[in-house]
């Protein structure tokens, strides 16, 4: 990208999924007109249509776009999210939550699993869930905003509805958007970088930056840049998934649930009107149309779509910016939804594209390496997350489940998993996204126990002890008594604000 800095950059936004309308309204509204921001979309294409489940820094997204949150919802259709119920992971008819924000009360030294693992072994039985007010509030069913934020959230919301809403704050912060089919991309012959692209009709759009947002087709970066592709199916060999919606036949629960059957799993998301239910698996051991008949024959309530069948590749693109070319979305990479982190890497490349951006009218390579190194390790860091789902198991009951707990797993994963074993002890490195209460959930839940925990936790005495964790449990369990019903919650501040 080189440009001359008395003009504004020229931004094109190549597709308009949820990625390319995340990107082109914090683009639009975060740079004002120090940039010219043109999207382009097709509408016979069309979107993925999934994506409805997401993680608490999405808040942080509305928040820095000074979007109302109560706006955000009604138009999204949007419902509270407080963590996701697994069931069937470690062994079927076992189940454990992953929930947002902490459990008890975090030492300098030591985490609370520390003090939990002294309590049990002087006799405490309360399980771990109990110190967490998100936990508890999600199985209750209830929500609630507390003062100073004390409840982590994120968002159930319908993706089509979300990339809309998003639609209509780019184009009043001046984003153009243009309907049509990109037929050809134009490289400069000299410095390879992506000059223009051309549309079905002819139309021509030059650009100083282009923001790869074409899904997994990777228009772009891919096609015309030839940027390759890490494969990581060896390690997450589910590659298949197939979406359906439903009515919805209770009130909405304020969390996402993960059921895995013998070759992969099923999510079940619940918004204020409908609930999105999808089927991911792994084709070499269930085929399609039994897969099909598996999702269908574990929803609840009557479809109201037809089904949607995907096919995907889990990976990561080698390079996320190349040359004035940045890949956000479908088309950098891919990891299954099991704990609903591809809008969170969307919001992470946009946010960190906008810190990149250059002063004087020319990107510096070091930044682009910098992006790449620091995209390229948030994916590899859920990688390694979502892999322990599937490797710490006790399922021996297909042949799905016998490859995955016998897979070779990256090192670093081997390395995090023996040491919380070994010691209970978590390390969250470079801004890493789960922190080590996620961590310590889903080891625990899968049934890794640690053998020893911190001696700090030795140093209380049992009154001491005993005062700490009923004092925690007694603390959430009165928080937890009073907050509303989710649904009544939802519909209350939807119709207030
Ligand atoms: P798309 O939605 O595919 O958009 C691509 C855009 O490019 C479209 O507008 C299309 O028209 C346009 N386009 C393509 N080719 C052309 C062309 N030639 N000319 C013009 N325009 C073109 N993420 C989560 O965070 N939580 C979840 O719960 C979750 N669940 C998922 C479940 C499944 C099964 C899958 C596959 C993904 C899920 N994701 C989830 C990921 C999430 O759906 C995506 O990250 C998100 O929707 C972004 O997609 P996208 O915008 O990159 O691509």
């Amino acid at each position: 990208m080189n440009h001359d800095p008395s003009q504004p950059v020229r931004i094109v936004v190549a597709g308009g999924g949820t990625a390319g309308w995340m990107a082109a309204a914090a683009l639009s509204r975060t740079l004002g007109r120090t940039a010219s921001v043109t999207l382009v979309e097709s509408d016979m294409i069309g979107t993925v249509g999934v994506g409805e489940s997401t993680i608490p820094p999405l808040v942080n997204y509305l928040r820095l776009l000074n979007i109302p949150e109560a706006d955000f919802m009604r138009a999204t259709h949007a419902t509270f999210k407080l963590g996701i119920q697994f069931d069937n992971w470690r062994a079927p008819g076992e189940g454990y939550f992953h929930s947002f924000g902490a459990t008890g009360k975090d030492h300098w030294s030591a985490g609370f699993q520390h003090f939990w693992m002294e309590g049990k072994a002087r006799g405490h039985d309360a399980p771990y869930d109990d110190y967490c007010l998100e936990l508890l509030a999600a199985r209750e069913g209830r929500f609630a905003h507390l003062p100073d934020n004390r409840v982590n959230y994120a968002f159930q919301l319908d993706a089509t509805a979300f990339a809309r809403f998003l639609r209509g704050i780019a184009e009043s912060e001046g984003t153009q958007r243009i309907e049509g089919k990109i037929s050809h991309v134009d490289l400069d012959g000299d410095s390879g970088d992506m000059a223009a692209i051309t549309l079905e009709s002819g139309k021509r759009i030059e650009g100083d930056l282009f923001i790869d947002c074409t899904g997994f087709r990777a228009l772009l970066i891919g096609q015309a840049m030839h940027v390759g592709y890490d494969d990581w199916t060896h390690y997450l060999p589910c590659d298949s998934a197939i979406a359906v919606q439903t009515g919805s036949v209770r009130a909405p629960v304020p969390y996402t649930r993960a059921m895995a059957h013998d070759a992969g799993w099923q999510w079940r998301i619940p918004l204020q009107h409908r609930v999105g239910n999808g089927i991911v698996y792994c084709s070499r051991y269930l085929d399609h149309d039994a897969a099909e008949e598996r999702l269908l024959g574990n929803i609840e309530g009557e479809t109201t779509t037809k089904t949607n069948r995907l096919r995907f590749q889990t990976g990561a693109r080698r390079k996320q910016w190349h040359k004035n070319c940045v890949a956000v979305g479908l088309s950098s990479g891919f990891m299954e939804p099991l704990e609903s982190t591809s809008i969170h890497l969307i919001q992470r490349a946009i946010l960190r594209v906008i810190r990149m951006l250059p002063a004087g009218g020319k990107v510096s390579t070091r930044d682009i390496d910098e992006f790449n190194a620091q995209q390229f390790q948030d994916m590899e860091q859920i990688r390694d997350f979502l892999i322990l789902h599937y490797k710490a198991t006790e399922r021996d009951d297909s042949p799905f489940w016998n490859y995955c707990r016998t897979m070779e797993i990256p090192d670093t994963l081997d390395h995090k998993i023996e040491l919380f074993r070994e010691t209970g002890r978590v390390f969250r490195n470079n801004e890493e996204l789960f922190a080590e209460n996620s961590w310590a959930q889903v080891m625990m839940g899968q049934g890794i126990m640690p053998q020893s925990h911190h001696p700090v936790a030795g140093k209380l005495s049992d009154g001491e002890l005993d005062h700490l964790l009923r004092g925690l449990r007694e603390s959430v369990a009165k928080t937890v008594a009073g907050l509303p019903p989710h649904g009544e919650y939802v519909a209350r501040y939807c119709r207030a604000q």
